[in-house]
């Protein structure tokens, strides 16, 4: 493989081509192999595999060569192209079950009692509730402040010894807000403090962390990364080898979120045209952005794309293109979200992002319900708010349909 590694100098056919795992038969695909566990020629192979004497594999959730492919393919590209001491930087997946396991699975790893985690206040909502309901238990307290607030991070870093890990999302939901990867990495290293970003929404096509030395990156790959929403899935990827060949593999065993074949081998093929989908992805959500800008039944558009989004310098200095994920707040609040929700023809009612087709939601009737209006409103997710996934599909249909579908002012006055 190493040797491939080396000839490969694109971003998309590094994904194509790396992680591939050869197999008896020759065949063009790493096969689905769809096997609990393997076979030891004697009970001294055995031991030498239980020893790690010998590579191979012994049980799939411990390993699969199919997972083997997706897992050598993330870090091929979380990694691609970023040299450190003059050798390019080395990384390890590890793929889980679920964003959501392979977050866990990290923070079960690396946190213990009285440790305290800083995060920012705008994440993803199954990060935030395990944050809230699952790591007080344990006693792991999260302190939760504006990281855009670099003087309030540094401030609350520098009160606090607790803070071992500083859990990064960005860009976050659902307003589309970025933290500066650089500058809030550079403050935690003074202290010791381990770094960790969420880069679902960017992919390792817009955006690599592990650039700003950060120490873990997760993805839920269940959304850009798979890009066609067939299967579920996470993965978790770190630098320092040792600690993610011995610890964090054993963790992840333990805990079982693994990932499975099947799943793994629609992944890989997602993987596969990543470059090219994001390329279109934010080339439409540009297009979506401004169309809603000029729309008159529109009061905002939150696109890290317009100079109007607070976060638009942050995301130029870390980001390549400003992604897919955009929202905006109609006029007429709740009833005017859910009609124009209601209207789509094309475009898809869904919860969940990442996927060719455009999908959209309405947080304050879906995702966010349940949540009291004073406190959505402190998070940016007002009545009107309509969060969108823009899609691969040709830009004239995204558009008619949205035109189709938003309130037009002079026809309700009428
Ligand atoms: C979806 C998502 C997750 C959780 O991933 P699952 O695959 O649903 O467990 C975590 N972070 C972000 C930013 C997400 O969008």
């Amino acid at each position: 493989m190493s040797s491939q590694k080396k000839i490969l100098t694109g971003f998309g056919s590094t994904a194509i081509h790396s992680g591939h795992q050869p197999d008896s038969n020759n065949a063009h695909l790493t096969p689905i192999y769809a096997s609990s566990t393997y076979v030891f020629d004697s009970a001294e192979q055995g031991m030498r595999r239980f020893s790690k004497e010998e590579k191979g594999y012994i049980y799939s959730r411990w390993g699969n060569p199919t997972m083997t492919e997706a897992e050598e393919k993330i870090s091929a590209l979380e990694s691609f192209g970023i040299i450190k001491n003059n050798e390019p930087l080395q990384l390890k997946s590890i793929l889980h079950s679920s964003g959501m396991a392979a977050i866990s699975a990290l923070l079960l790893g690396k946190l213990k009692t009285g440790d305290k985690i800083l995060s920012h206040f705008s994440l993803y909502g199954g990060t935030q509730e395990l944050m809230d309901k699952v790591l007080p238990q344990l006693g792991i307290e999260a302190i939760i402040v504006d990281l855009r607030d670099l003087n309030k991070a540094e401030e609350t870093l520098k009160n606090d010894d607790k803070i071992k890990m500083l859990y990064l999302e960005t860009p976050a939901n659902p307003t589309i807000q970025c933290v500066d990867i650089n500058e809030l990495t550079v403050m935690a290293k003074r202290k010791n403090i381990i770094v960790a970003v969420d880069n679902t929404f960017a992919t390792p096509y817009l955006q690599q962390p592990f650039k700003y030395d950060v120490d873990f990156v997760f993805h839920s790959t269940t959304k850009f990364l798979n890009g066609h929403g067939t299967a579920i899935g996470g993965v978790l990827v770190g630098k320092d080898l040792e600690f993610m060949n011995e610890r964090m593999e054993k963790v992840h065993r333990l805990l079982g979120g693994n990932s499975n074949p099947f799943d793994a081998f629609l992944l890989s093929q997602g993987i596969k045209t990543l470059e090219l989908r994001m390329e279109r992805h934010c080339k439409n959500a540009m297009e979506v952005a401004k169309f809603l800008q000029q729309n008159k039944a529109v009061s905002k558009v939150n696109y890290l794309g317009l100079a109007s989004h607070p976060d638009h310098s942050t995301a130029e200095k870390q980001m390549l293109h400003p992604g897919a994920m955009l929202s905006f707040e109609l006029k007429d609040g709740l009833e005017a979200g859910k009609k124009f929700i209601n209207k789509l023809q094309m475009c898809v009612r869904a919860v969940s992002l990442g996927t060719c087709d455009t999908l959209l939601s309405h947080p304050a009737s879906m995702t966010h319900f349940g949540v009291p209006k004073e406190k959505r409103e402190q998070y940016g997710i007002t009545d009107g708010l309509i969060r969108m996934s823009v899609g691969i599909e040709n830009i004239d249909d995204i558009l008619n349909d949205l035109e189709r579908s938003l309130p037009n002012p002079s026809e309700e006055g009428a």
